[in-house]
């Protein structure tokens, strides 16, 4: 196969200009074509009336080895690489021992279905409910403000992407093409095959709760186990060394082996880990609000006359600013149509987030706007960072009523400095409800100053973005992990306990569920490996 990078066409184009632009580029006749099929499709939206689709595409002629000699010196025209996923071991029959996976976010998912497809018969556990109990506790917590801690927007089957948007893409570097088997696996699982070609996939919530039911059903078929409302609350260490791991039932596992897939919400697992001496270190992570706007204002920004067009859908954006007090303030996790979301887990304390459906077709946009901060600006042990977000979460629940309600204020009002009394153009989405009032309380100075400096700038970008009715929903604190959990660079093991691999968000290796799906792909291959080296 061939394959042709960067051939554009506008928005609009027929579907046979498509094959013409090969036919032209390979200067070939329609004969010798054999087929063709898209391995990407992206758009440049920079000029908004004007804007251009950009396809990759992987191209079958009868002439393939003539062609790729003679356009041997063309960037643009390659041989197709190879991207198949390939398993690095093969569990024997009589392997004396079972790994264990904490956590069933997309990240112990991975670890959890590669490790059985290899074999290796794991067992996932899981502090939450399975993805259908844990569905009716969100939704209960949003409709009556009833949290259950240990099953909610973090906790439970699925990790804490899956009431989301379903954005599945990163940048993190992935020479493997890691990122290529965890999208296969999602659409086995029944996500749309689009994920697969278009350049800023997304599926929703629901479509992601039935996948998360597939995967695990797949687990099971192919000997592993997976357990619900079996957190872990110790883990037993000798000679530097994993021996077991203890359940807050009181039972007992023995392994050697244990993937870490906790999340960035894990706090008490975090304490448990620090106090047994795992080596951990405090890392920079953001904090900031949620800001509304009506998505038909993002789009006419964005798209212009071709706002609406079906194959670009409802407006995204990216922004980010740096500001005059040495700060950076940045868009984070954007949801196009979609809704705010109340994503606390633990009592008293208050945390915002975003989701949206397959269609993106809720009135609002909205997006984390949140400012860069590093260790230095909460001194304290390597956890302090944990404590920190407490105390935002903390002042964000009392100023919204003491109730899971959220503080709101109208962006014409936090830039001016005056509170809020009521919405305008913008209805918040955020249930179970919120309370207009002053934000400015809500973060540190630093923090208040750099983004009331970053959205009058982010209104060069977008037009509309300051104005008066949107509005802030506070806080948005869990954006990353406080904490990284240290591993070895090749064996990925903690670099003090053997057989723990810290692996996804919360051990600080990853930042979104693609690039937690990859890391647990990388985790499931070197704990593989591990166990047949010592086998
Ligand atoms: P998690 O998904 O957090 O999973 C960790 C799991 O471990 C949890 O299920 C937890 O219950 C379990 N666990 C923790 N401690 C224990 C214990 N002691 N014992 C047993 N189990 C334990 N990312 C995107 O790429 N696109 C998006 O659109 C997107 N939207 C988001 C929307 C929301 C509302 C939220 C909250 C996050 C969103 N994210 C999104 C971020 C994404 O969800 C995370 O980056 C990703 O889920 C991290 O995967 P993970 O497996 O490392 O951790």
């Amino acid at each position: 196969m061939i394959r042709l990078t960067d051939i554009k066409l506008d928005l609009n184009h027929q579907a046979h200009e498509l094959q013409d632009a090969i036919l032209e580029r390979l200067q070939i006749s329609e004969e010798q074509l054999v087929n063709f099929s898209m391995f990407k499709r992206g758009y440049d939206a920079r000029r908004k009336n004007a804007i251009v689709l950009i396809y990759t595409l992987d191209v079958d002629t009868k002439v393939n080895t003539e062609l790729l000699a003679k356009f041997s010196n063309v960037s643009n025209i390659k041989e197709t690489p190879d991207t198949s996923y390939k398993f690095v071991a093969q569990a024997p029959d009589n392997l004396p021992q079972r790994p264990v996976v904490i956590g069933m976010g997309p990240c112990g998912l991975f670890v959890g279905l590669v490790l059985a497809q290899m074999g290796f018969k794991p067992i996932i556990l899981e502090r939450g409910k399975e993805v259908r109990e844990r569905t009716k506790d969100t939704f209960g917590f949003w409709r009556k403000k009833i949290l259950n801690t240990e099953s909610n927007v973090q906790f439970g089957e699925g990790g804490a992407g899956t009431f989301s948007d379903g954005k599945l893409y990163s940048q993190v570097k992935d020479p493997k093409h890691y990122s290529r088997k965890v999208l296969h696996e999602f659409v086995n699982a029944g996500a749309p095959e689009e994920i697969l070609y278009v350049s800023k996939p997304h599926i929703g919530t629901f479509k992601l709760v039935t996948m998360v039911e597939q995967m695990r059903a797949k687990i099971h078929e192919l000997g592993g186990e997976v357990r619900f409302s079996q957190r872990v609350d110790d883990i037993e260490i000798a000679n530097e060394q994993v021996q077991s791991l203890t359940l807050a039932t009181g039972e007992k596992i023995e392994t050697n082996y244990i993937a870490l897939a906790i999340g960035h919400s894990a706090r008490d697992t975090f304490k448990m880990l620090f106090n047994k001496g795992v080596y951990i270190k405090a890392k920079p992570f953001s904090v900031g609000f949620r800001i509304e706007h009506e998505q038909s204002v993002i789009d006419d920004a964005r798209f212009g006359k071709n706002a609406g067009h079906p194959i670009l859908g409802a407006a995204d954006y990216k922004l980010v600013h740096h500001c005059k007090n040495g700060r950076s303030v940045y868009s984070f996790c954007m949801c196009p149509g979609g809704t705010v979301v109340a994503a606390a887990s633990e009592e008293g304390r208050l945390v915002t987030n975003g989701m949206s459906q397959y269609s993106r077709h809720e009135r609002n946009a909205n997006s984390a706007i949140v400012v860069g901060i590093s260790p230095e600006d909460y001194p304290g042990d390597v956890l302090a960072g944990i404590e920190f977000q407490r105390r935002l979460e903390e002042t964000a629940f009392k100023l919204g009523g003491a109730s899971y309600d959220a503080p709101t204020q109208l962006v014409g009002d936090f830039l001016a400095g005056r509170a809020s009394g009521e919405h305008g153009d913008v209805v918040p989405s955020y249930k179970p409800g919120v309370t207009y009032c002053d934000l400015s309380e809500t973060l540190p100075q630093y923090a208040i100053d750099a983004i009331r400096e970053a959205i009058p700038a982010f209104e060069r970008k977008i037009k509309g973005f300051s104005m008066k009715d949107a509005t802030l929903t506070a806080v948005e604190t869990r954006t990353s992990s406080p904490i990284q959990i240290t591993r070895d660079k090749e064996l990925l093991t903690s670099l003090n306990t053997k057989g723990l691999y810290p692996a996804g968000e919360g051990a600080g290796y990853a930042g979104g569920i693609l690039s937690a799906g990859i890391d647990g792909i990388k985790v499931a291959e070197a704990m593989a490996i591990a166990m047949m080296k010592n086998f």
